[in-house]
């Protein structure tokens, strides 16, 4: 956290509500623990003043949107980590067996690539053979994985609340 940038406590509970209200109605959950969950919030938006977007709280920026896109939360990486382990890599994101307590978190390996590995090879597709007749484009939402054919993607994405910038082109 960066005790320069002043974050009202008013701000966090908006953005709280917000976020809450969001993933109940998608399906996803934030982490009951309220006051962990506010620090995370906090740290969201942080960033946001620091560097203009929502990078993760728990995770170094570059600063550069281009290179952190996989990391503007939701990141790239919480639905597989929601499967795996029950929470996102910050925890401000936890799975339903978790709220339920049928499941105990564990410790959370990073699945963000090392920075050499990283780019937009490793979303390509080998959908190729079922695709490419289609009419439209398909677009991928990097961060829930929802798909749809049309000449541009969506503003937000329906499922995840995803802005447009996450989806990418799948190159079939
Ligand atoms: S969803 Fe990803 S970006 Fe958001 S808090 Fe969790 S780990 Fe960080």
């Amino acid at each position: 956290m960066d005790s320069e940038i002043e974050v009202s406590s008013k701000e966090i509970d908006n953005l709280y509500k917000k976020l809450d209200k969001e993933a109940e109605a998608s399906g996803y959950h934030l982490n009951p623990c309220i006051e962990d969950t506010k620090d995370l919030v906090k740290g969201i938006l942080v960033n946001e003043k620091r560097y203009g977007y929502w990078s993760c709280p728990c995770r170094m920026a570059e600063g550069k949107k281009e290179r952190d896109l996989d990391i503007i939360c939701p990141c790239d990486y919480r639905d597989p980590d929601l499967t795996e382990y029950g929470m996102c890599f910050c925890g401000l994101y936890v799975s339903d067996e978790v709220v339920n307590a049928d499941k105990k978190v564990t410790p959370i390996q990073e699945r963000r690539p090392p920075e050499e590995e990283r780019g937009d090879k490793r979303y390509q597709s080998d959908l190729g053979d079922l695709f490419h007749n289609l009419k439209y484009p398909i677009w991928r939402c990097k961060v829930c994985g929802y798909l749809c054919a049309r000449e541009q993607p969506p503003e937000t994405c329906p499922i995840c609340k995803a802005k447009r910038e996450r989806f990418e082109l799948l190159n079939l």
